[in-house]
């Protein structure tokens, strides 16, 4: 694990600048284990590092991963240094031990492995990015850019580990994203006196959310449900059936849920409610009619809901209101099909190394950029596996870790993706 240790001690945090310490040490990693390697800045502060091995296969396989990590405060609440990796029974503590350094470096020492043997049987190409955890804002132009050396025919996303029964996970997919603030105005605040004839931006808001959103959380945008394809897989997903311990999630929310609460989290849409602000909110009492209220909004799509249909039949709803909105964000929902090459080879080789069944998710309850990548890149084949963390790695907080024996499983099973990649 030394490489992992001294890869661990760099400060990467995106967030505070830091990070070209971290480029540099995979370069060198990667071309003193025969992999070709370049650092590419262009416009980002931590540079692109790109890599490549070309073994004259059919096929090639992208690996993303990023070496950037959260920033770590509240630095008091840690009981060992961040930056210091350290070992504490059978559990490895750092800062971006699981979130991402730990999967990027088990995979490359995999891929080390298998070339000093000369059993690679797959091209391969690697993507590490240093500002992933600030939003990858230089992505969008980075791409289109280095589309064409990065053309691969699958892509194997950043990592995912254990999942909530402590099976290794295979995640095939993302939420699409609509983000929007949306505002009622009026000229002036006024005298409450006036509240028979007054307009109050705050009650329309009110109104409208209430229009938007029914008390079942069914959310009544004209046409929102219509393009929903929900895999049949999605329904085998309760607790009980999968072995998961719903203590663990009452933890993790503190409230209880119900046996199908994975079936919801991969399988529903959602428009939450983030924030909403209007009037007076200070000490005590003032009349008043306030002249500006507004919301934030986000709403998860789950594959093909598009944003931009959402948005233009939200759009005439707001309108008809009066109100005004603003988009804040976009981002497609993803979905690789579970009987393509990827998903198997995954699928396999992680039944072959845990000796369990996976836990396969349609899609992540979460975001990412699966879409734009896989339309800038030409690739329909992108997936998520072969990570060392589990649920309760502490990601982007403090105390941070991965048990030891997982690092051990994570290479194991990039192995034997690989070999099943190749044939
Ligand atoms: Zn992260």
């Amino acid at each position: 694990m030394d490489d992992l240790l001294a890869f661990l001690r760099i400060d990467t945090q995106s967030a505070k600048g830091k990070g070209v310490e971290g480029a540099k040490f995979l370069q060198d990693y990667m071309q003193s284990n025969g992999i070709e390697a370049e650092l590419v800045k262009h416009k980002a502060v931590n540079p692109y590092v790109l890599g490549e091995i070309n073994v004259g296969a059919p096929k090639t396989l992208l690996i993303y991963n990023h070496y950037d990590v959260q920033p770590v405060e509240p630095l008091e609440k840690w009981e060992t240094d961040p930056f210091t990796p350290t070992f504490k029974e059978d559990k490895l503590i750092a800062r971006g031990v699981a979130d991402d350094k730990g999967a990027l470096m088990a995979r490359l020492e995999a891929v080390s492995e298998l070339k000093k043997e000369g059993k690679l049987k797959v091209n391969l190409k690697f993507l590490y990015e240093g500002e992933e955890e600030i939003g990858s804002p230089h992505m969008p132009s980075f791409l289109p850019e280095y589309a064409k050396r990065l053309k691969a025919d699958y892509i194997l996303w950043e990592g995912a580990g254990r999942g909530p029964n402590g099976a290794p996970q295979v995640v095939l997919g993302v939420k699409g994203l609509l983000y929007v603030q949306i505002s009622a105005k009026t000229p002036k605040d006024l005298h409450s006196m006036y509240a028979p004839i007054a307009r109050n931006p705050a009650w329309e808001l009110l109104d409208f959310l209430r229009e938007l959103r029914g008390p079942d959380g069914r959310v009544n945008i004209p046409g929102f449900y219509d393009d929903i394809l929900v895999p049949p897989s999605v329904e085998g997903l309760t607790a009980s059936k999968l072995g998961i311990d719903l203590r663990l999630m009452k933890e993790a929310l503190g409230y209880e849920v119900q046996d199908d609460f994975l079936v919801k989290l991969v399988r529903d849409p959602t428009c939450n409610l983030d924030g909403i602000q209007s009037g007076y909110t200070g000490e005590g009492s003032k009349t008043v009619i306030p002249s500006h209220a507004f919301v934030k909004l986000d709403f998860r799509l789950v594959p093909r809901q598009q944003p931009k249909v959402v948005l233009a039949a939200l759009r005439e709803m707001v309108k008809k209101r009066n109100l005004e909105m603003m988009v804040l964000g976009e981002e497609e929902p993803f979905r690789t099909c579970e009987d393509s090459e990827i998903a198997k080879a995954l699928i396999d080789s992680a039944r072959e190394t845990f000796f369990m069944e996976p836990l396969v998710l349609p899609n992540s309850p979460g975001t990412g950029p699966m879409a734009s990548v896989a339309r800038t890149l030409g690739i329909g084949q992108i997936a998520d596996g072969v990570g060392p963390d589990n649920p309760g790695s502490n990601i982007h907080s403090f105390n941070e870790f991965i048990y030891k024996r997982d690092y051990r499983l994570c290479k194991e099973w990039m192995v034997n993706l690989l070999k099943r990649l190749g044939v």
